[in-house]
């Protein structure tokens, strides 16, 4: 085995010369995590952190209208999001109104919570944080996380090994633990740059996730622990003038705001609409 992890350092070196040493990590990661971690095992992954999310008691929403309304959103994001990286997203709502989050997993599965539909004021806030999260799943920050985490030779051998099964059983236990959702802070910094361009390129303003990001100190108060996007995503004065670099430095704009269009959404979901799924 370690003769073939050998043989992936030195590709990977290989391939990545000529760059800045940051850069040239960021890229050494994802080369590597797209080599050790294919499409066909992020889709089963993805699969089975589903069904243990599932089996931990999340609750879909059964208002469709609510789900079409963020499978619209994200439907508006896909074209853009496919020139980075050609994977199908899957979108899942969360009907918890007390919690304000979202999340990417590996296999493009978004998730949100309904409480994140009914903080945000309007659309453009929305739209940033799910770009946000599918910035996640194009850079594949999970499987960076997976080598990052677990080491690569350890990746490696899981990935090459002769048991399919043990990738799966190592990543069971890093989401029973949170490591696999949590990312680093480069990785944060690297979704924020793709959310500002996605959320601009489907037409919304895209300082979107930053008006998100100054929204959540004073929603906490209310809410505390429930808010857990602001605790997996730190809002530093730091982060927003970044954002803030990248829509000047790419020269990004985008009018939509969408205020209108969400608040219908937010008054079916803060009165419980009893609506059936079919
Ligand atoms: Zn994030």
């Amino acid at each position: 085995m370690a003769s073939r992890v050998g043989w992936a350092v030195v590709m990977v070196g290989g391939l990545v010369s000529g760059c800045t040493l940051m850069q040239e990590r960021d890229d050494a990661e994802i080369v590597v995590a797209k080599a050790l971690v294919s499409d066909e095992q992020e889709a089963q992954l993805g699969e089975q952190i589903r069904r243990e999310l599932e089996q931990q008691g999340i609750r879909y929403t059964k208002d469709v209208q609510v789900q079409q309304y963020v499978e619209g959103l994200v439907a508006q994001l896909q074209p853009h999001a496919k020139k980075d990286r050609d994977t199908r997203l899957h979108v899942h709502v969360i009907d918890d109104t007390k919690t304000v989050n979202a999340f990417a997993t590996p296999g493009g599965h978004l998730y949100v919570y309904t409480g994140l539909l009914t903080t945000a004021s309007n659309e453009s806030e929305v739209v940033g944080v799910l770009s946000h999260e599918v910035g996640h799943v194009v850079a594949r920050h999970a499987a960076r996380s997976l080598v990052a985490q677990l080491g690569l030779s350890n990746v490696a051998s899981l990935a090459l090994g002769s048991d399919p099964e043990a990738l799966h059983q190592v990543v069971g236990q890093l989401l029973t633990n949170g490591a696999l959702l949590a990312h680093s802070r480069a990785d944060e910094l690297e979704a924020d740059v793709y959310a500002v361009r996605y959320a601009a390129a489907a037409g919304y303003d895209p300082r979107g996730i930053a008006m998100f990001f100054r929204k959540l100190p004073t929603v906490e108060g209310r809410w505390g622990k429930a808010l857990s996007w602001l605790q997996t995503h730190p809002t530093t004065p730091d982060r927003i003038e970044r954002v803030n670099a990248t829509i000047a430095r790419e020269r990004l704009s985008g009018s939509k705001l969408g205020a209108e269009t969400l608040a219908p959404i937010k008054q079916r979901i803060e009165a419980g609409m009893p609506v059936s799924w079919k």
